[in-house]
């Protein structure tokens, strides 16, 4: 059967499957910043964070966290649960980086005291702007019962990849995630976690392994991703 792309983002295509409750994820080479302003390609992005967000998504799942991956058939696809995307972005900083550093005046690398979860409305047109919970309770892009759940979820999967990326000499910085509704309007774990949507640092050199080397043309952008999959997988 033909399948049929019902969405293509800057990262990943969406396709209908025969059943009406899945979808088939296809992860692009693709990379884009600054909401799509600069655009490139690193070369097997696609095959390596779908090999890292399956090693992600089967270690929270060993600790209890329901996530979407259904399967994994081919090497840049993911058969997913379809799910109605809650449209937020879910950003959980450990650590100062990126626009968090900058808004607030802190030196990349400075310690939060506990982490800080911070909501973007996802909506490219508008650039993710930052909303709090009063924000998401007017628009009623989430009831109070999913965003404490959320909360929980995000705190808690923090901790698992936290502990886990620091056996692995790797410091988890930032990162974020998506959550969606089931057929039964639980709150899943969507979308992917990889170095495209975490800031990984080397936990004695502080070197980036994350897409900041192509936001910030540091070099050296696929080597980065192979080093993270090599400390996850073992894998080459
Ligand atoms: P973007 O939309 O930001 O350009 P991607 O290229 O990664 O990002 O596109 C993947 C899209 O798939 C995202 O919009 C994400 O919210 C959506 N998505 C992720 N998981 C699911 C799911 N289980 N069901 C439906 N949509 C999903
Ligand atoms: N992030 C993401 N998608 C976005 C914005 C941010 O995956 O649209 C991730 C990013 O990889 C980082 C964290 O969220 O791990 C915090 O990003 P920040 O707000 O510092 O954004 P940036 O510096 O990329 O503008």
């Amino acid at each position: 059967m033909e399948k049929k792309a019902i969405y293509e983002g800057k990262a990943k295509i969406l396709y209908e499957t025969d059943n009406s409750d899945e979808l088939l994820v296809y992860y692009k080479d693709d990379a884009t910043a600054g909401n799509g302003a600069k655009k490139g390609t690193i070369v097997d992005k696609g095959i390596m964070n779908n090999k890292m967000t399956k090693f992600f998504f089967d270690l929270l799942a060993e600790h209890g966290i329901e996530h979407h991956c259904l399967a994994v058939p081919s090497e840049r696809e993911m058969l997913v649960k379809k799910l109605t995307i809650i449209p937020l972005e879910v950003i959980i900083r450990n650590v100062a980086a990126g626009s968090l550093a900058a808004r607030l005046g802190l030196a990349e690398g400075t310690k939060m005291k506990i982490p800080v979860i911070e909501f973007c409305y996802k909506n490219d047109d508008l650039g993710d702007p930052m909303v709090n919970r009063y924000h998401i309770l007017a628009m009623e892009l989430a009831t109070d019962d999913e965003l404490t759940t959320i909360q929980n979820l995000s705190l808690k999967i923090n901790d698992i990849l936290t502990k886990f990326l620091k056996e692995k000499k790797v410091d988890l910085i930032d990162f974020k995630l998506e959550f969606g509704r089931d057929k039964d309007g639980k709150v899943i774990l969507a979308d992917e976690i990889s170095p495209d949507n975490c800031r990984f640092w080397d936990s004695d050199t502080k070197e980036k392994l994350d897409k900041d080397r192509f936001r910030r043309d540091l070099g050296g952008v696929e080597d980065a991703y192979k080093e993270m999959l090599r400390r996850l997988t073992g894998q080459e």
